[in-house]
């Protein structure tokens, strides 16, 4: 039956395919495909595991049958004989060996996937006594999974966090499986995210998450259709189900008809074809019809990110959000070297182009790693993170700021620094960079100049700008942030996603005097928040004076069209009347 869930829109597109369903079992393993060649290994390695566990209840049985009614209570007994009943289910074995021929699974995930199917079928009874019996067959799996570890498969190579088995971020690359593939799951954490850069899936849903999460924001530059805040769809959709996601609308829906598939097929080639259409603009200057240059960058999160820029037209790197280095190490962070290795890869991967790194962001929704997910601070928001994190760790904070300084020996590079909002922070920033560049000269290590600039995300920021104006070189405006900080709404949080408002008139405001005190100034002000790439804030953000945008790779060439029609002597005015209003907007439709 077809149903639709509605969440919200994330990245463009339509996307249609196969549901894989990640970790919404209780069972954390790891995923990832396997080659044809492998399954009969796969399939042995699960009966290996379930048969060491039938041999271990079948001693269990013995040895309690040398022991009287008093030792053993007859629930041990019976419930024994339970486990080894599911244990020997043809049923499951058969759904097992499915997962695993047919679409690839490795065996874990084999097993928690068909554990998923056969416990919605008995939260579907009406009798008690089987629908308890769920519990006994977690259980099982769980021994089951426990005697595979012991019968590790050689075929785990897991990725970034070697050792631990995870379960989301080992779907790797993998040309086995031509059904387009669609990951459903509860929540991904945005150092999750990243490793689909190289997976195979077409599109992804999530039930939880914010428009300007950052796994949101990652799951954007990746290009795929996706829908975050789709609430229980992890639970309502099954593993294998056909997936359509309308990217654009922010719907998803589930065992479409014929007549749907056929519509969202049409629609998936309007998209291509306008693809194409904008491909011819990558050369094309952007530069308004009234003769504006606009400079449009990229945001990355890895150095080889500086390829997708390049190739998208990006006049440089806005927004290097170093804190991906960081994570999903269990905490082991990385040495300058590495460090260095990384920048100038960014650096010398942008030929010339400007980078602009910004300083380690982690905290809040970008934990470290997740088993390191701030959940002791009430606010984790509102708490340690960013420059604080920096500065609350010197030694830390010096590493990064050498190997940047070192990476601009090799082409243009700035620096910047995020969630500043106290003066002091900002001269203990400065007191750092001039220490970092103290200690690369003692130990005669080549470093180049750069330029600092502070990222204005937090409104008290956005109101004491002639303190950041006095100390940097430029602004870059984080309007992710800023909403959030602005109109107290947790970005990441999809039930108050509604109030997470661009078009406050408080929010424009802030934004606004921004820019016009930079030019007042005569420094460069930039924009790389999420609003940047969004193509219905163009001509406001144009009649408010930006003329530097940073957003993902995909997004530039769009923006850039809007660009190239638009005057901004006409946007100018109606921007600044459009600010003055003190009720919020629709997203304004000027057309000039
Ligand atoms: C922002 O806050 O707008 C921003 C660009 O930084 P991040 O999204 O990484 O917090
Ligand atoms: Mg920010």
């Amino acid at each position: 039956m077809t149903f639709a869930i509605h969440g919200l829109a994330v990245a463009r597109g339509v996307a249609i395919g196969r549901a894989v369903l990640v970790a919404s079992s209780r069972l954390d393993v790891a995923h990832y495909f396997i080659e044809p060649a492998q399954v009969t290994a796969e399939i042995n390695r699960v009966r290996d595991g379930r048969d060491a566990v039938v041999a271990e209840i079948r001693r269990l049985q013995s040895s309690i049958g040398h022991m009287g009614p008093k030792e053993t209570p007859h629930e041990l007994s019976a419930l024994l004989d339970v486990h080894l009943m599911l244990l020997q289910d043809q049923e499951l074995a058969a759904g097992v060996r499915h997962w695993i021929t047919d679409r690839l699974y490795n065996a874990e995930w084999a097993l928690t996937s068909q554990l998923d199917v056969v416990v919605r079928q008995f939260d579907e009874m009406e009798d008690d006594y089987l629908r308890e019996r769920k519990a006994d067959l977690e259980q099982i799996t769980e021994k089951v999974l426990r005697a595979m570890r012991g019968v590790s498969s050689p075929l785990i190579q897991p990725l970034g966090r070697a050792g631990r088995q995870t379960s989301q971020q080992d779907l790797l690359l993998d040309d086995t499986v031509d059904v387009p593939l669609i990951l459903v799951a509860h929540d991904l954490s945005p150092a999750d995210m990243l490793q689909f850069k190289q997976s195979v899936f077409a599109g992804f849903i999530t039930d939880v998450g914010g428009k300007t999460s950052h796994t949101a924001i990652v799951a954007r530059s990746l290009d795929i259709p996706a829908v975050v805040g789709a609430r229980l769809s992890s639970h309502l959709i099954q593993q294998d189900d056909w997936v359509v996601i309308d990217g654009d609308a922010g719907v998803v829906v589930i065992d479409p008809s014929p007549i749907i598939l056929a519509e969202y097929g049409f629609k998936q080639r309007q998209v291509e074809l306008q693809r194409g259409r904008l491909a011819r603009l990558l050369h094309t200057p952007a530069v308004t019809l009234d003769g504006q240059k606009i400079e449009l960058l990229a945001n990355i999160e890895m150095p080889d990110d500086a390829s997708s820029a390049l190739k998208a037209g990006a006049v440089g790197v806005g927004l290097f959000r170093s804190e991906f280095l960081f994570m999903g190490r269990h905490g082991k962070l990385p040495n300058e070297e590495e460090q260095y290795l990384a920048y100038r890869r960014a650096v010398e991967g942008m030929q010339g182009l400007p980078v602009t790194i910004r300083t380690v962001d982690v905290g809040a929704d970008k934990p470290l790693d997740e088993t390191l997910r701030d959940d002791a601070h009430l606010n984790p928001a509102l708490g340690l993170r960013a420059i604080r994190w920096s500065l609350a760790d010197p030694a830390m904070f010096l590493t990064q700021l050498r190997a940047i300084l070192r990476a601009a020996a090799h082409g243009q590079v700035h620096v910047l620094i995020p969630m500043l909002v106290h003066a002091r922070e900002i001269r203990q920033t400065m007191a750092l960079i001039d220490h970092a560049r103290v200690q690369l000269d003692n130990r005669g290590l080549a470093y180049g100049s750069v330029k600092m600039g502070a990222m204005i995300e937090i409104p008290a920021a956005a109101l004491t700008l002639k303190v950041f104006l006095k100390y940097f070189d430029f602004l870059s405006i984080g309007t992710n942030d800023l909403i959030q900080y602005t109109l107290a709404i947790d970005r990441a949080d999809e039930s108050v996603a509604h109030l997470y408002d661009p078009m406050h008139p408080a929010v424009l405001r802030l934004v606004a005097n921004t820019i016009a005190e930079g030019q007042t100034q005569g420094k460069p002000v930039s924009l790389c928040g999420e609003m940047a790439g969004d193509v219905s804030m163009t001509r406001l953000l144009l009649g408010m004076g930006l003329r530097s945008f940073s957003m993902h790779p995909a997004q530039i060439l769009t923006v850039k069209q809007e660009v190239l029609r638009a005057d901004t002597s006409k946007l100018a005015p109606w921007a600044a009347q459009l600010i003055a209003e003190d009720e919020p907007m629709l997203p304004p439709r000027k057309t000039a």
